[in-house]
């Protein structure tokens, strides 16, 4: 069992819950996943796009002490050196992106395990790496056996309106890139017919891509629940 991002969780204070709009309804990672029949401790692989807190502020939850521990504490969690290492250094610039309380404890656990650009993690799990967000953001592709796969770009298009190769989030390290990722993304989404999910847009769950006469073009729809 593979989970594949975290988002913020749902271990926060009223201040942090109130500035970024924490939805008490929707449940912490551990909730959701016996929710839908899946024992947190039978997940084996945690795939982090990256460390930003929006999508890795999940992987730890409180427990009685208060302290802050791993949701799946039998995972190995996969995310590339590069972003580690970028977190560790806390560049000004997305630094108020990286808390070390909520990746820190997983290092702790012995549940991180580091790489180094592109590949496959094992059959049937590929990731791409992107450096223009931030430095080794990771999109992980899962590929079914019927040749359809599910790809997952993050913050490289968090949104639809960031489907164009023009539409790049001023948030993003190094924009000129994100331009270079996005376009080797979308060419390789269009030709081998990928549901690309959208983790930030409030409405689109998924799109296909086209490669039209002026560009790519989008085909909204949900996450096939099987591959
Ligand atoms: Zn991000």
């Amino acid at each position: 069992v593979v989970v594949i991002d975290s988002g913020l969780g749902q271990a926060w204070g009223e201040r942090d819950r109130a500035r970024y709009r924490v939805d008490p309804e929707v449940p912490g990672l551990g909730q959701a996943l016996a929710g839908i029949g899946v024992d947190p401790a039978a997940v084996t692989d945690a795939v982090l796009t990256h460390l930003h807190f929006d999508h890795a502020g999940g992987w730890v939850e409180r427990d009685a002490d208060g302290e802050l521990v791993p949701v799946l504490a039998g995972a190995v969690h996969h995310v590339q050196r590069a972003q580690w290492e970028w977190a560790e250094q806390a560049a000004p610039r997305d630094r108020g992106s990286y808390l070390a309380e909520r990746y820190q404890p997983l290092s702790r656990a012995g549940l991180i395990q580091l790489h180094d650009g592109e590949g496959s993690l094992f059959p049937g799990l590929e990731v791409l790496r992107f450096d223009g967000h931030t430095p080794g953001l990771q999109a992980p592709v899962l590929r079914g056996e019927t040749g359809s796969a599910v790809a997952f770009p993050a913050d490289l298009m968090p949104t639809l309106s960031h489907g164009g190769s023009n539409w790049i989030m001023a948030y993003d390290l190094q924009p000129l890139v994100t331009f270079k990722d996005k376009q080797r993304f979308l060419e390789r989404a269009a030709a081998e017919r990928w549901a690309v999910v959208l983790e930030h847009d409030p409405e689109i769950e998924a799109v296909r891509v086209t490669a039209g006469a002026e560009g790519f073009e989008f085909t909204p729809g949900a996450c096939p629940a099987t591959i």
